[in-house]
């Protein structure tokens, strides 16, 4: 079946089990009853499946699991209460076993970085970070001394640097080291890390998968063999998503292609506009064909639907130029969150790469002149000239008053 298809019906329409919920759903019932204890014990010790209490999972949870894991083309799934619970479930379930030294894109979600440095870092796990879009500095430090676990980004956050994911998975299975990959930016609409060979696909399906700025989720597909670690660490951490957010998350995955295609042809045309505009000095969006990783986007990714995420730098601008320009829009939304419906822009310097030096942001190419926005549904001309309108402000022309 097509994707679109999938994305509508697998994992849906799940009957009750034998089981009776001791609430109503939403299955937000903690507890299943079962007609006697001997059942229950039953599934305690797996010699049958069923519900028993909702930290082990939920049929909402359960649901949504089934639908991911099939988009993502991958054996199993499991839900999170955020993205950041999912990264640390499956770096944890990676590390199980082995060499504890982590290999890590050296451009990373800020809270993931932190992670990394800030508290595993504490528990004698070495993360050594290099650049995944070269790919044999990144092959040498991989290969260098046993590691553990590789964990990069689809696309990084916020230049939209595309690592060869395929190569990567190649590389890792050579040295038998998983490979984790957080694949909110790209959704399994635009790329399946699994079937490019990669052991975990993490999403925060806060962003784009759930879609409506409504619902904090993350999720880790992966391969079967490891999930009966992952499930064991899952149930001890108790990071478990809410009935509620597996239910408006699972709402949000149905139009998933729709908003995709949307977005990402927004998308090009707000890119386009943006480097065609006097004010801007740079313009990083994962569909120009001067990208500098073309050749890994034209075997990856498809054409025409590289993502919705367009960062830009603007021209001369320092802190409070930038801050007038983003006080300056009406539609856009300031915020620190992406993939949601409507446009949103936030300013990586302040927000998610506040904790590191600026020294370390410029050597990021993370200036303080660069926002970062994610594209939304709207009527393209609104957005484009939303930001047109608003970048008047760091040209210095007054805005003419009762602008609307
Ligand atoms: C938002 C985000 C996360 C963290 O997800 P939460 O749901 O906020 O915990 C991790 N990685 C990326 C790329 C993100 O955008």
């Amino acid at each position: 079946m097509e994707f679109e298809t999938q994305a509508v019906h697998a994992g849906d329409r799940k009957k009750p089990t034998d089981a009776i919920p001791s609430t109503t759903p939403i299955v937000s019932a903690t507890t299943y009853i079962y007609e006697n204890a001997e059942q229950l014990e039953k599934i305690f010790a797996d010699e049958r499946d069923g519900l028993t209490y909702s930290r082990y999972g939920t049929t909402t949870v359960t649901g949504l699991e089934e639908l991911v894991a099939t988009l993502e083309g991958a054996e199993a799934a499991i839900a999170t209460s955020s993205g950041m619970a999912a990264i640390h479930l499956a770096v944890m379930t990676a590390l199980t076993d082995r060499p504890r030294r982590v290999v890590a894109a050296k451009q990373l979600y800020g809270t993931t970085m932190q992670m990394l440095t800030k508290v595993l870092g504490q528990h004698n796990i070495d993360t050594v970070f290099a650049d995944p879009c070269d790919f044999d500095a990144f092959a040498e430090c991989v290969r260098e001394e046993p590691t553990g676990c590789v964990l990069l980004e689809s696309v990084s956050n916020p230049l939209v640097r595309v690592p060869p994911l395929d190569r990567i998975a190649e590389l890792a299975t050579e040295v038998v080291a998983p490979v984790v990959v957080d694949a909110t930016f790209t959704t399994p609409y635009i790329m399946r890390p699994i079937e490019l060979g990669c052991d975990f696909s993490v999403s925060s399906s806060t962003k784009f998968l759930a879609g409506h700025g409504d619902a904090l989720g993350g999720v880790v597909a992966m391969k079967q063999e490891h999930m009966p670690i992952a499930r064991t660490l899952h149930r001890i951490y108790g990071g478990t998503m809410g009935a509620l957010e597996a239910y408006l998350t699972m709402r949000g995955i149905k139009t998933l292609a729709l908003r995709m295609d949307r977005q990402c042809a927004n998308a090009a045309a707000v890119a386009e506009s943006l480097r065609a505009h006097p004010a801007v000095e740079a313009v990083h969006w994962s569909g120009f064909a001067d990208h500098p990783d073309v050749d890994t986007i034209r075997r990856l990714l498809p054409e025409g639907k590289t993502g919705a995420m367009v960062s830009f730098a603007i021209r001369d601008a320092g802190r409070d130029d930038v801050y007038a320009f983003l006080n300056a829009l009406k539609l856009v939304v300031r915020g620190t969150s992406l993939g949601d419906i409507h446009s949103l822009i936030s300013y990586p310097a302040a927000s998610s790469h506040r904790e590191l030096s600026p020294k370390h942001r410029a050597r990021l190419g993370i200036g303080d002149n660069l926002v970062r926005l994610s594209v939304g549904a709207e009527a393209v001309e609104d957005i484009t000239g939303d930001l047109a309108r608003a970048l008047e402000v760091v040209k210095g022309a007054p805005l003419p008053v009762n602008a609307e």
